[in-house]
Formats: structure tokens, C-alpha cells, sequence
């Protein structure tokens, strides 16, 4: 959710990403990549079985759905009813609620929508009516508000806590606070109260409100309407799509293609990742709308937009434990570590992916990769959302991977990272969205064709398959267990029970094995495919499926050093208790260890014996994810070498030519010329990777002094780099390094700045803690006690002469040659030797 007082301020740093790192990669992607690209069916191939027909055994899901449950019994549907009775001038003397649900907060009403979806699948999945009072309760005053909006000025059909006057504001090419956003929570919310829980009403006022967008869409033009859209709306689409499929009114189709975001929509069509920059969870919604779209037209268009949107994001966007996003911001591809905070992955946008995984499965189940990421981030990120400590089912907004992150103390502030929501202090989406993740994860276990029945999660559950009359009972400990059993426990009949053979078991090459009534099958069980056992089942007959686990690192694709470590599905992070690390812990994989207690584990990390439990347990205290993995030996070597005396070429033979950038251009007396307008050079992705200490140096001459101006800079972003600059606002030259994630940044500053005019020999040497920067020989600069090793920084894709990562700073003014990056730390004689020799 974009939420102007969480927001942070952020810079594209969208670059040359083109260059393969050159390193051997294992992917940290949760799912393995789609091979078959098939054909799918806009009309759906399978179907989940419903809500209703199954239910959920003792199990971590169970648990947090009893918490939600208790939740929602007891919220107060008044106070959440106050804003939009007074909205149209109805009476109400409810307590106003807090948070983004305070009667000044632009947001407000859209945990109106969440609360009706929370409670009609909590009445679907429980068959306990008081969900359903509730939402009739709701639905009916709703109704009323609705009915109150002509007399309160409103267009009829107007349904919100505020007033209509934002949609005008927004019309005019005004930037409030999300409010088409609001307006498809509570449409969601009232067409699931229809589908779920029976509640006609909810059918006519959602349609009511369907009307009304109609009517205010169809009085601007296109070009309009994509201004529009470029304020979150939410799934506008999705919503109003899926109010087709309900009611075949094509008024609700045409109003939900209105809101196709074709800046969005045309880069996905096409195949182009266009990804970096943008909002994350205000583009994944519009997709999920995609399928629905789909659905309703048979256009392959919206498939291949959601398709190709899915991979992308799974596979180049998405953090080991299955969530994506930068302080809510997609950035470049596959830069990941790079971008590490206390406030990554916000959880709505999990939620959503969930969505978008479950409706292209449900075209496509040839594969498994979706339900992969599905099982994958369910339970390594969605479990771990809520406090296992709340009787509420309170959750975080962010799951931040910045090592020394947590999920903590009492919510309030969203603003808080990792902290949790409450009762009436809170609503941030991610409370909301908590709300329907934890009543529904009963409908993506168990999903249905006509004579097949697929599972898809082991989770604990009893399932009746209306269709052929027959009842199943899921019992297992997975993934604390490697097996799961399942039992037909009533009817018979012939059929296929296809079993989900999980991508991840393709990692090391395990097989899994099927057992029918305590007998080998011979059942093809492929990883990354359905196993099918097709016979005529009898009552009593037993499945089960092992599905054999092993730890497994996995290297982040923008630094293979930085590692995670998963077992089976299950994502393992080091509980830190309150100690809170600077930078990555530095683990020694050959100290891993078996407890005894499945899935913990102990290791040896920064010197310290430390335990490794699943992620989503890990509550009330600090946390690690990623890790630091031992360099790899390097032999002392120059590694990279450019001279840029009339060439480009790399002298030591290994790395691409540098390319002379915006003006850049060689100087006929020696090196480039830097205009300090934009002139820079561009070197190859990768120079640094694998290196805990270096040397690097470079000969240059300034035209003239501009704070901040770079000799070089390899990083990422604006938070990750290693560079020297000429002149600091302290007036000396400095050269720093920094993780996105650390607090501060090791630098060292020279006695003073550059020289103008006149050519200087500039090296900086990093090792064993210590950095020092010479200047023509001589020691300028040194700090002890490094927080971190280059080695944390990776696979740099931008390395610049003469440029800042940060696109404010001024470019360098002035000339370059002779860069070097040497793979072991130079002494200081070396140095003096290296200024003496002529490049
Ligand atoms: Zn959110």
C-alpha cells in the first residue's frame, strides 16, 4: 500500500543489467521455472474444492486461523461502520477507530471491505453462522449508507467513508490517497459475502456500486482514465471482472477493462521487464485482474500479461522466503541483496502474488511451479506474518530481511517496521489483508476436475469431494515430517488422485515415493509435476507420498556469498535473540548440525555457536535470513586492468571493454576526458564478486571540484557502493563503502582533497578490516574495524568512472586512466611501486 508517511523517498537505479555476473549461480527463486508454456483455457481446468467442503486439522494454519477467528468475533462492526454512516449523514455514536481507519485518514473504509471477506470465508470454511450475522449485519447498513448517498450529494450507487469529492480531486490529475483502492476492498468484500456466504444483499449493493464507477468512468476520456490509473486502484479490474462472471452484465466487463493499465500492461504483453521503480503492490492486483479479464474474454493478451508477469516476479524479483519488494518498490532484476532492509517484502504483496499463483494455476496445472510458490510462501512468509502471541491474529506489515530485522512488540505505528497491528489502532493493509490470509487457507489444498482430484498442500485436513461422494483425511507433521498420509474415508469410486511432486525436491536430485495401501506404486513421481494414481478407491485405501528433505544454500543471484539455507519447503533463519548484527553474520556451512529436533539446526557464525529454526517461528526477536559464506581463495593477481590510454580494452584479457558514456572521450594527451556535465565511463557488471580484500587504484586529474563527484563508484544503488570521491562537504576526499541495509558506512577520509590540474595516483586498500587510501604512494587515510568485507557487496551492476550511484550528484570534471582492481590487499610498498611505474 502506498501510505504517504510510510512511503520513502526512492530513486530508480534502473542500469545496464544486460551482462551475465559471470559467476556460477543457484537461483534463491522459490519455485523452479515453467518448462511448457502451454496452451491454457480461459475457462478454468480446475476448481478448488470449496471452502465448505474442507477443514483444517490441528496444524500452525489452524492455529492462526483460530487466532483471526477470535479476531473477528470480536471486532466491533459499528466502529467500523462509524465513518461511512456519517459519510451520508447517518447518525452514529460508535468509537471512532484509529490508525488508517481514523475519520481523517484518506484510507478509511477499507478494512470494511477485508472484515467482509474475512468473515464470509470464515463462515464458509466454518459453517459457524455468527461470521455470517456479522457480515448481514455489515451488508444491511451498508445498504442503508448506499441508499443515503443522493440525499448526501453523492452519485447514487456511492458507497465509502469519504466523501465523493476525492474522486473528483483525483479526476482533476490530483494525487490522493488510493481511493479507487478503498472502493474495490469493499466491492471485494460484498461480492465474496455473495459467493461465499449466500448474502443476496451484498450481490445488489456491490452491483449499486458497480454502477456508479460505470457512470464516473464513463465521462472521462481514455487518456484521462489512464492518468487515473497511475494512483493505486487496487484490482478495480479483478473486482469487476469476476462481477461479470457473476452476473454476464456486460456494463461490468466494459467498466472493468477501463481500468487495464496499459503503462503496465503493454511493457507485459511484450515480454519487457519494466519492473524497477515502480510501486509493487499497485501493479500486482491489476494483474491478478488480468486472469480474471481472461476469464471473462478469452483473450490471450491478458494471459500472457499475467504469465510473463508471474515469472518475472517469482524468478527475478522475489526474496528466498517467497516475498518481493524494497520499501515497497520493485528494483532492477535480480538484485536482491543489495536492496536488504528492515522493510522488505510487504506482506500484502505475497498475499496478492498467492492470488495471481492460485488463478493461473487453476488454467494450467501441468506443472507445479505455481502451487510451489504457493506452498513455498505460505509458509515461509504468510505463517510467519502473524504474532503467534496475539489472541488476535495481529500481523506485521513488512517481513524485513536486513540481518538483525525482527517481528516485534505491540502495533500502532505502521510505521514501525516489523512491529504487529491491533485491535483498533492500526488497519494497515497488511492487517487487512492478515484477515483474509488466515480464514482461507483451507482453499488451496484440495482442488478438483471432472474426474480428478488434485493436492496441492499437506497440510492436515479432512476434504469431501462432493462429486464422487467420497471423503478424505489428510494427517501428517509436514514439513516436520517428510511424509504426509491420506485417507479415503467414505465412498469409492474410480478416479485419479493426482499428488504434487514439489519442485524443491529437484534441488538434490531426491525422489519422491508413493505408497498405495502400504505398497510401492511405480507411479512416476517427477519433481515439478503431478504424480497420478488413478484406480477405483475404496473406503480405507491409504496414500502415502515421502518426500525425502535435506538442507539446501541457496545464493542470492546478485551475490553468490551471500546465502540462505532451506530444508524441504522451509526457509531456516538464525534466532539472534537481541543481538543485532552490523552486516551479514558470517557462517561456516561446514559447521552445520543436526539438533535431533526436526528442522533446527545449529551453526557457527561470527564465532558464536548460533540456532537455525524455520523463519516463520522466528517471533519476538531478532533474525537473520541471508549470511555471509567463506570468499573463495583467490591467487594475488591483477584482476581487472584498464589503461584508457586510446583504449577500452581490459588488459588482462578477462572482463569486456569499458564504453565511454554521455561525452566521455579519450584525451589526446592520455586517459578519458570527463566533461563533469554527464561524461562518465561504464565498466563491466561483476569486477568485485568473490573478494573479501582488494585493491584498487586509479590515476586522475581534476579540472575542478565538485563535492561528491566520483573517481570511481562500483555499487548498486545509491546504498550500495564502494567508492573514492574527490572532495566531501568536510573538504577532503573520502572513500566509503556501504551495504543498502547497514546503519552508516565505512569510509576513510584523506588529509585533504584532490589536487586541481595536475594528475594524482589514488588507491584504496581493503582487507583483514582495515582500509587504507593513498594518494601518489603516500598514506592519506586509514580506519580499523571495518563493519564489513567487499565481499557483502557482490556482483555490482554498476560500476562508473566518474559517476555517482546517486543520480544527484555531480559527475567528475576532469580525467581518468589507469584503473586497476588488484584481487589481495597491496602493502604499502606496493602501492609506492605502482605510483612510480607509468601505466
Ligand atoms: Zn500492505
Amino acid at each position: 500500500m502506498t501510505a504517504p508517511f510510510t512511503r520513502r523517498a526512492f530513486l530508480g537505479t534502473a542500469g545496464a543489467t544486460t551482462a551475465a555476473l559471470g559467476v556460477g549461480l543457484t537461483t534463491v527463486a522459490p519455485a523452479a521455472a515453467r518448462t511448457a508454456p502451454h496452451k491454457p483455457d480461459p475457462r478454468a481446468t480446475l476448481s478448488p474444492l470449496p471452502l465448505s467442503a474442507v477443514t483444517l486439522l490441528d496444524s500452525p494454519f489452524r492455529a492462526n486461523m483460530t487466532r483471526t477467528l477470535a479476531y473477528l468475533k470480536f471486532i466491533d462492526a459499528d466502529r467500523l461502520l462509524h465513518t461511512f454512516r456519517l459519510n451520508v449523514g447517518l447518525p452514529s455514536n460508535a468509537q471512532p477507530c484509529g490508525g488508517w481507519e481514523a475519520p481523517n485518514v484518506q484510507l478509511r473504509g477499507h478494512s470494511t471491505g477485508h472484515l467482509l471477506t474475512a468473515l464470509a470465508q470464515a463462515h464458509a470454511n466454518t459453517g459457524d453462522d455468527a461470521y455470517a450475522a456479522k457480515g448481514r449485519h455489515l451488508v444491511a447498513e451498508l445498504a442503508k449508507c448506499q441508499a443515503a448517498a443522493p440525499a448526501a450529494g453523492f452519485t447514487p450507487g456511492y458507497l465509502s467513508a469519504f466523501p465523493e469529492s476525492v474522486f473528483e480531486q483525483l479526476e482533476a490529475g490530483g494525487n490522493p490517497w488510493a481511493p479507487y483502492y478503498t472502493i474495490h476492498k469493499i466491492m471485494a468484500g460484498l461480492l465474496d459475502q455473495y459467493r461465499l456466504s449466500g448474502n443476496g444483499q451484498a450481490l445488489d449493493v456491490v452491483k449499486g456500486m458497480a454502477a456508479w464507477v460505470e457512470a464516473r468512468c464513463a465521462r472521462l476520456d481514455e487518456q484521462t482514465m489512464q492518468r487515473l490509473l497511475h494512483v493505486e486502484f487496487g484490482g478495480m479490474n479483478d473486482v469487476l471482472a469476476e462481477l461479470y462472471l457473476v452476473t454476464k452484465d456486460p456494463a461490468h466487463l466494459r467498466t472493468a477493462r477501463r481500468f487495464d493499465h496499459e503503462e503496465m500492461f503493454g511493457p507485459l504483453s511484450q515480454g519487457r521487464d519494466e519492473l524497477a521503480g515502480y510501486h509493487a503492490n499497485t501493479q500486482i492486483p491489476k494483474v491478478v485482474g488480468a486472469v480474471r479479464e481472461y476469464e471473462a474474454t478469452g483473450e490471450d493478451r491478458y494471459h500472457r500479461i499475467a504469465a510473463f508477469f508471474w515469472d518475472t516476479v517469482v524468478h527475478h524479483h522475489t526474496y528466498v522466503i517467497g516475498g518481493n519488494s524494497t520499501e515497497e518498490h520493485f528494483g532492477p532484476p535480480d538484485e536482491l541483496v543489495c536492496r536488504l532492509t528492515d522493510d522488505n517484502c510487504e506482506n500484502c504483496n505475497s498475499y496478492n502474488m498467492l492470488k495471481l499463483s492460485r488463478l493461473l494455476f487453476m488454467h494450467d496445472p501441468s506443472e507445479t511451479a505455481y502451487m510451489d510458490y504457493y506452498e513455498w510462501t505460505l509458509y515461509n512468509q504468510m505463517l510467519g506474518e502473524q504474532d503467534p502471541d496475539s489472541e488476535h491474529g495481529f500481523c506485521t506489515y513488512y517481513t524485513g530481511l536486513w540481518p538483525g530485522s525482527q517481528r516485534q512488540g505491540k502495533g500502532g505505528l505502521v510505521s514501525a517496521p516489523g512491529s504487529y497491528s491491533s485491535d483498533y489502532d492500526n488497519f494497515s493493509c497488511d492487517h487487512g489483508t492478515g484477515m483474509e490470509t488466515h480464514t482461507k487457507f483451507a482453499d488451496s489444498i484440495y482442488f478438483q476436475s471432472g474426474d480428478a482430484l488434485y493436492v496441492n498442500l499437506f497440510i492436515p485436513s479432512e476434504a469431501t469431494w462432493e462429486r464422487h461422494g467420497v471423503h478424505l483425511r489428510q494427517e501428517t507433521a509436514y514439513p516436520k515430517a517428510e511424509s504426509t498420509r491420506i485417507t479415503v474415508t467414505e465412498g469409492e469410486g474410480r478416479f485419479a488422485l493426482k499428488l504434487r511432486i514439489p519442485g524443491w525436491l529437484g534441488a538434490r536430485g531426491r525422489h519422491a515415493k508413493i505408497r498405495v495401501n502400504g505398497a510401492a506404486t511405480g507411479v512416476k513421481a517427477e519433481p515439478g509435476r503431478y504424480a497420478t494414481l488413478q484406480r477405483h478407491w475404496r473406503k480405507g485405501d491409504v496414500v502415502e507420498l515421502t518426500m525425502p528433505m535435506a538442507p539446501v544454500w541457496r545464493k542470492a543471484p546478485d551475490n553468490p556469498h551471500i546465502q540462505a539455507i532451506s530444508h524441504g519447503p522451509i526457509v531456516l533463519a538464525g534466532a539472534l535473540g537481541d543481538r543485532e548484527p552490523n552486516t551479514f553474520p558470517a557462517i561456516d556451512p561446514r559447521s552445520l548440525r543436526e539438533t535431533g529436533e526436526p528442522l533446527r539446526y545449529t551453526a557457527r557464525a561470527d564465532g558464536a555457536e548460533v540456532t537455525l529454526m524455520p523463519f516463520a517461528e522466528v517471533h519476538h526477536q531478532r533474525y537473520t535470513v541471508y549470511w555471509a559464506t567463506p570468499a573463495p581463495r583467490q591467487r594475488p593477481r591483477l584482476l581487472a586492468h584498464y589503461a584508457l590510454d586510446g583504449t577500452l580494452k581490459d588488459t588482462t584479457g578477462k572482463w569486456p571493454d569499458a564504453v565511454l558514456s554521455e561525452g566521455a572521450d579519450f584525451a589526446q594527451d592520455g586517459g578519458v576526458g570527463l566533461n563533469g556535465t554527464g561524461g562518465h565511463v561504464v565498466l563491466p557488471r561483476g569486477l568485485i564478486t568473490g573478494l573479501d580484500e582488494l585493491t584498487v587504484a586509479i590515476r586522475v586529474r581534476a579540472d575542478s571540484l565538485t563535492n561528491n563527484a566520483r573517481l570511481f563508484d562500483l555499487g548498486f544503488n545509491r546504498r550500495t557502493f564502494f567508492y573514492v570521491n574527490s572532495r566531501t562537504g568536510s573538504g577532503r576526499s573520502r572513500f566509503s563503502m556501504k551495504s543498502y541495509g547497514m546503519d552508516g558506512e565505512d569510509f576513510v577520509d584523506a588529509t585533504g582533497t584532490l589536487p586541481v590540474g595536475e594528475w594524482l595516483h589514488v588507491a584504496v586498500v581493503v582487507g583483514g578490516g582495515s582500509a587504507v587510501l593513498y594518494f601518489d604512494g603516500a598514506e592519506v587515510g586509514r580506519r580499523d574495524g571495518l563493519v564489513m568485507s567487499p565481499l557483502i557487496l557482490g556482483a555490482t551492476s554498476q560500476n562508473f568512472l566518474g559517476r555517482s550511484q546517486d543520480t544527484r550528484h555531480p559527475y567528475l570534471h576532469g580525467r581518468v586512466r589507469d584503473f586497476r582492481i588488484y584481487s589481495h590487499a597491496l602493502d604499502a610498498a606496493a602501492i609506492g611501486e605502482l605510483h612510480a611505474s607509468q601505466s
